[in-house]
């Protein structure tokens, strides 16, 4: 029910907690969080419950890095449990994606890539973006998640990051909201405003079918055509 992402200079997990505990007030019956760690690797810890055990568990496994995404789950398909909190991965747990809303189409999507031999490990419609990132992924990260995003219908704002291109988040949104808070090259993606104000004060609103692609220090904000978009930065002045 609650997304954050972040990617910058600071600790990826200390902003990513703040956000989704920001975010607290929508709801949620599980959570969890990705990273990708110094090594490179893709680190990913989920819990059913409150945030708070979450929170103990991140902090006791070490789990860091300066690019990640978190996510507050409010089951739509598949029951509350630690296996259908997001993030998903794909099999080889190098991709990773958080998602708000719903997949229309994934039963179709999952049947299509179960015999393509896909293995599904959870019960959610979200499950089938990650098979179908890795699927597309041919050495282009950003057009995987373009090729994958023309195969879903229904409403989503996403997150997206793989170990494979270490520095680079990806998000999008359709009738799901999502916004982006941009402090010199750091970027933060959220549900909702509180998520980010702990961080910055200067956010983009996104509009349905955008894109942020947040790579190297640098955001482009795209349509689905790959086009930039030019936005205008809006600086929040009220508090929480
Ligand atoms: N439909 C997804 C699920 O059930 C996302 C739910 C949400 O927006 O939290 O896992």
């Amino acid at each position: 029910c609650g997304i954050v992402g972040f990617y910058g200079k600071h600790s990826a997990k200390d902003i990513i907690l703040e956000g989704l505990s920001a975010l607290e007030y929508r709801g949620y019956d599980s959570s969890g969080i990705a990273v990708i760690d110094e090594h490179e690797d893709l680190k990913c810890i989920k819990e059913k419950g409150r945030l708070k055990v979450l929170e103990e568990t991140v902090q006791e496994s070490g789990l860091d890095g300066h690019i990640g995404i978190g996510h507050t789950r409010w089951a739509t398909h598949g029951v509350p449990s630690k296996e259908n909190a997001h993030p998903h991965l794909n099999s080889e747990g190098t991709i990773a994606v958080v998602h708000n809303g719903i997949i229309e189409n994934y039963l179709e999507l999952k049947h299509e890539l179960i015999e393509k031999g896909y293995i599904f490990v959870s019960d959610t419609d979200t499950e089938v973006v990650a098979h179908l990132i890795d699927l597309y992924d041919e050495g282009d990260f950003e057009s995987a998640v373009y090729k994958t995003l023309d195969r879903l219908k229904g409403a989503y704002a996403l997150g997206i990051i793989s170990s494979k291109y270490p520095d680079t988040l990806i998000a999008t949104r359709k009738e799901s909201p999502l916004v982006v808070g941009v402090k010199g090259n750091e970027y933060v993606i959220a549900s909702d405003i509180p998520a980010l104000l702990g961080f910055t004060r200067d956010v983009y609103y996104m509009d349905n079918n955008e894109v942020i692609i947040a790579q190297k220090g640098q955001l482009r904000i795209q349509d689905l055509e790959g086009n930039v978009v030019s936005k205008t930065l809006t600086h929040i002045d009220w508090d929480t």
